[in-house]
């Protein structure tokens, strides 16, 4: 490849897709590449959704987590896409890098974790490849799954005046990666031990919120997983709406770990409203059909907050207090370049 002056400006991840590949991906069902699936149609009454996530080891997992995890993880962060676009998982492609030093007691175990999640989840592996990394791990897994036919839930339907919505607690994975890694002191954080191995395990190995495909493609207009940090993703689910956004931040559910660490320090907000990993479902519901789907939430022993509401496009996404204040949290999700 010949190296030019413009390869010194690079661009940023969304950028680059945006003019080299969503030109390339002119079909419907690739809704320009501002969703992270895409729709197939297979039958008069079938559509099939299909995702891909690339794990890299020192990027998305640590190259020593156990063998296990890091196959369920890279399998799960596909099935809550799935998840969040209202589809039932079918079935798998995986296609593994591995390191120069792989073993066979590894992979042993990495096959054990998949096969774990293949019973959980009533999937099956397809295909896929396998090859030599040159550079550390890599694992990309594609997923398949199936829904009646026009009822794909996209990021694109959200409207003005709808509420939205979030799965489960934020921040969590982000704060279990801190606990993780080697950058941040964190043996002075208030946390008991069972609180350290709550935050640790949302890190490790995600929770698809599969119970919620059937009540998004009911009731929401748009949705998405949260893989990226909450302020970021809603940003592109506004951008892909063209819509704006308010969130309350006090109405955003934490869970107590997370809510000690903001008594401790009251930064840690931003990293919990920015940290990625979480794999919730945000998602925006016409107003007239909040009951039911609240009441739905609740029918599947799912928790779904309320944390605010779409607005018009021209007023961006803004993040307020219960007293109305404005507050100037900086948003920004994870890009890889
Ligand atoms: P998100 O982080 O929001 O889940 P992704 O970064 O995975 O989204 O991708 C955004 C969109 O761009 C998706 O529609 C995805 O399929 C598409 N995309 C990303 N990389 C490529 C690529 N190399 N070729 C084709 N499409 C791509
Ligand atoms: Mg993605």
């Amino acid at each position: 490849m010949t190296k030019t002056h413009q390869d010194e400006k690079r661009i940023g991840e969304f950028d680059l897709i945006a003019r080299y590949f969503a030109p390339l991906a002119a079909k419907d069902g690739a809704f320009g590449l501002l969703d992270d699936a895409a729709r197939l149609r297979v039958g008069p009454d079938e559509d099939l959704v299909l995702t891909n996530d690339t794990l890299a080891a020192g990027v998305h997992f640590f190259a020593d987590d156990p063998a296990g995890c890091i196959a369920r993880k890279a399998l799960r962060v596909n099935l809550s896409d799935l998840a969040a676009k209202g589809a039932v998982p079918k079935a798998y492609l995986l296609s593994l890098a591995l390191p120069a030093d792989w073993t066979q007691d590894w992979l042993r175990e990495f096959a054990m974790g998949l096969a774990e999640d293949q019973a959980l989840y009533g999937i099956e592996l397809l295909g896929g490849d396998t090859l030599k990394s040159p550079d550390g791990l890599f694992i990309s897994i594609t997923a398949l799954g199936s829904l009646p036919r026009d009822s794909m839930v996209t990021r694109l339907g959200g409207k003005s005046g709808d509420m939205l919505y979030v799965t489960g607690t934020i921040g969590d994975a982000a704060l279990g990666l801190s606990t993780q890694g080697a950058t941040a002191d964190t043996a002075g954080w208030p946390l008991s031990h069972a609180e350290r191995a709550f935050l640790c395990q949302r890190y490790l190995l995600p929770l698809p919120r599969l119970e919620m495909a059937p009540l998004l493609r009911a009731h929401a207009s748009a949705a998405m997983d949260i893989s990226d940090g909450l302020l970021g993703d809603l940003a592109k689910l506004c951008g892909a709406s063209k819509v704006g956004a308010v969130v309350n931040v006090d109405d955003v559910p934490h869970s107590p770990a997370v809510c000690a660490m903001f008594r401790h320090d009251p930064g840690f907000r931003t990293i919990a409203l920015n940290g990625g990993d979480d794999y919730e479902v945000l998602c925006s519901v016409p107003k007239d059909r909040t009951r039911q789907f609240e009441a739905d939430a609740r029918t599947a022993g799912m928790a779904a907050t309320r944390i605010g509401e779409l607005t018009k496009y021209a007023r961006g996404v803004s993040v307020i207090d219960s007293g109305g204040e404005t507050l100037s949290i900086q948003s920004g999700s994870f890009e890889h370049f």
